[in-house]
């Protein structure tokens, strides 16, 4: 089954529940949140009966909970010494909540390692994984480490470093990899032949380690170690590659997880990229239309 939906939404007020409204709005089964702002980690307690509610809902409409993705917010960097305590106690107590939520993943960037070199990158978040494991009690949630576009000194953008990280873990069943199409070409990898990408990874790492894909475009060419996402068919991959992506059998009930930008930082484009993935066609017009609120 196509599982497709993007990331979205988490406020206090709301929290779960919000998130799953959303989700639905833009007609995705399943989708992925921070538990708080992307960029910062405070957070708020876990609310159970928003929680309860949430997983009732899920239950009535068919929507599988163990495909929904917690994100882990973006400046924890365990590779590098000066936030490896900080970054180890945060990750603590997010998986205590993520477990509460009764969620399954947590995709997290290996980090970068400002300096100090890959190896000792890579030695570093090892010793952080293992030592969080230690820290939290009956954990069902498996990390997935997500594959990065080589930006500065971020560690992760070669499938042999995510290998030799997951090597290091002691526990292995709760790691996993995300895949992230936008970062993958940012990385240098050729997604025209996605078989031969995943033949490569199932021979470096191992498929059934795929845990989650996040499905975005790229602004910039293969190999530019980049970062920016782009919106569906409006980048340098094009919708096409996409599309061969996001319905290879190999990679079925698999999450896709749209990151790609607001239009104008305003409008959500979900719910109409959700649209033309199902119908797999290309909307030339459609950032235009958005703009213009004219959908
Ligand atoms: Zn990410």
């Amino acid at each position: 089954m196509l599982l497709i939906g993007s990331h979205v939404g988490f406020n206090k007020n709301t929290q779960i529940l919000g998130s799953l409204e959303e989700a639905l709005s833009y007609g995705a089964n399943t989708f992925m949140f921070y538990t708080g702002a992307p960029q910062n980690t405070i957070r708020s307690q876990i609310d159970e009966k928003l929680t309860e509610k949430a997983r009732q809902k899920m239950k009535e409409i068919g929507m599988d909970e163990k495909k929904i993705i917690v994100h882990a917010p973006y400046i924890v960097n365990l590779c590098n010494e000066e936030k490896f305590d900080f970054s180890v106690n945060f990750l603590v107590a997010e998986l205590e909540r993520i477990n509460e939520l009764g969620i399954k993943y947590m995709v997290l960037h290996p980090g970068s390692h400002v300096g100090i070199g890959i190896e000792k990158g890579i030695e570093n978040i090892s010793k952080g994984l293992n030592l969080i494991f230690s820290k939290v009690k009956n954990n069902n949630v498996t990390i997935l480490l997500e594959t990065m576009a080589g930006k500065g000194t971020e560690v992760g953008s070669k499938l042999e470093e995510i290998k030799e990280i997951l090597d290091k873990v002691e526990e292995k069943e709760h790691m996993g990899v995300c895949l992230d199409t936008c970062h993958l070409n940012d990385a240098g990898y050729d997604l025209e032949d996605f078989d031969e990408f995943l033949n490569t990874f199932d021979k470096i790492i191992g498929l059934e380690k795929i845990g989650c894909i996040h499905i975005n475009d790229s602004k910039n060419e293969q190999n530019s170690h980049k970062d920016r996402h782009e919106n569906i068919g409006f980048g340098t991959i094009g919708f096409d590659k996409l599309i061969k992506i996001i319905y290879n059998e190999k990679l079925e009930n698999i999450p896709k997880i749209l990151e790609t930008p607001y239009v104008d930082r305003e409008y959500a484009p979900y719910k109409y990229e959700i649209e033309m993935i199902k119908n797999k066609i290309f909307d030339k017009d459609l950032i235009q239309k958005i703009r213009a609120k004219d959908i």
